[in-house]
């Protein structure tokens, strides 16, 4: 790979530490002290990793749309970042417990498919009344409800859940779930793969070996899955270094992530920060180079880096656009999982504001599908404002009441 960038040294950034993490040559400790780079250092990693963009993926800023359909907030597990899990009908109104019947997720899927989406992306809390046959009931009536849509859906904790449930080996649940219409996995539960951080985060999830299998599962069977990062609560830049090794291995072992998703911890709701035993977020350096090092430590193994506008906002995606990533995700509608957290973004993408915030970068916006093909006769931002009508009448149409 050539960087436009001089030999030697670089902002005390050495170039052939840059290469030699784009070569997947660079262990732990090499990759941590990069997230430590200011100014001149940090720059210079970010106008690498943004060259590495430009000759993986062209400038083409590709996006999905799709519809978030979180069908219950219902959850036994007790992850000390969550804000968006709920016991009792206690919480208050806005907070209120919720399950969705499978007519509503049908309805849902119905709506996003007319008005433009391509995918549906269902995940939800553990609810206690759930087993392996509710996931496949959900999963059929996404699938009956329009069979073209794309089913995204289903964490690892979530699939491990159904399997355990039903009894079954996680593979052979995951066969059941492709064969009613499942085609990829969102790559989530992840937080921090560090069973050190995981202790102390989410003590009664999945350990990063369990996680690892689920995924190493589902690309097995042939379900892709995305790879995500939860960073700035408990972790430190060798955790970070860490994960990305451990993403990168996996993915040279089966080919199967599709992207790679850096989410920086929202903090303001988050009992973990509330009672002050984590971080508020990672800061604006943090968030950029984080999108930055992963476009170069996984470069030659996962060539989409996606820049969650849902997390970062559209100025903060578009700063992260021009530090290597390529990708802003899906034009979501019913995000309430960061919108619990506190994030002020969540709903919609406002896709013409963030197409003006580009231009003069010219980096045109590009629909794809979920595995990132391209589609023709993709709708331009002028064409997705039916999106942005369903979102008004979501604010009043929320999830039933348990
Ligand atoms: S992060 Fe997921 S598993 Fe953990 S408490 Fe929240 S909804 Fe439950």
């Amino acid at each position: 790979m050539a960087a436009p960038l001089p030999a030697g040294r670089c902002g005390h950034v050495r170039l052939a530490a840059l290469d030699a993490a784009a070569a997947g040559r660079a262990g732990e400790s090499e990759i941590a002290a990069l997230f430590a780079a200011r100014g001149d250092a940090a720059r210079a990693i970010i106008a690498y990793a943004d060259e590495l963009r430009r000759a993986v993926c062209g400038d083409a800023v590709t996006y999905v749309v799709n519809r978030n359909i979180n069908y219950t907030n219902i959850c036994t597990y007790h992850c000390s970042f969550c804000a968006f899990s709920k016991t009792s009908a206690k919480a208050g109104l806005r907070d209120a417990p919720y399950r969705l019947s499978a007519e509503e997720i049908a309805r849902r899927v119905q709506e996003a498919a007319a008005a433009g989406a391509t995918e549906v992306c269902l995940q939800g809390g553990i609810h206690p009344a759930y087993h392996g046959d509710t996931y496949r009931e959900i999963c059929r009536a996404a699938k009956t409800a329009h069979p073209a849509i794309h089913i995204h859906a289903f964490s690892p904790l979530e699939i491990t859940h159904g399997a355990t449930t039903l009894g079954l080996p996680v593979t052979d649940f995951l066969r059941l779930l492709q064969a009613d219409g499942l085609a990829s996995l969102p790559g989530t539960a992840a937080e921090i793969l560090c069973d050190d951080v995981r202790a102390r985060l989410c003590p009664d999830k999945l350990s990063t070996r369990e996680w690892l299998a689920v995924i190493r599962a589902a690309h097995g069977v042939g379900l892709p899955t995305t790879a995500t990062i939860m960073f700035g609560h408990l972790d430190r830049y060798d955790h970070w270094a860490q994960h990305l090794l451990i993403v990168r291995r996996l993915q040279e072992e089966t080919g199967g992530f599709t992207e790679f998703v850096p989410l920086p911890f929202v903090s303001m709701q988050a009992p973990i920060f509330v009672r002050g035993a984590a971080r508020a977020g990672p800061t604006w350096r943090e968030c950029v180079l984080m999108h930055a090092i992963a476009r170069i430590a996984l470069h030659g193994a996962i060539g989409n880096i996606q820049a969650s506008w849902v997390k970062l906002g559209v100025g903060g995606a578009s700063a992260c656009l021009a530090a290597g990533a390529n990708d802003i995700g899906g034009v979501l509608m019913n995000e309430s999982i960061s919108r619990a957290a506190g994030a002020a973004h969540g709903q919609s993408l406002d896709v013409a504001a963030l197409s003006a915030s580009l231009a003069h970068a010219a980096r045109p916006l590009t629909q794809r599908t979920t595995l990132y093909g391209r589609l023709r006769g993709a709708p331009g931002c002028e064409d997705l404002s039916a999106l942005r009508a369903m979102r008004g009448r979501e604010v009043q149409s929320s999830g039933r009441p348990t």
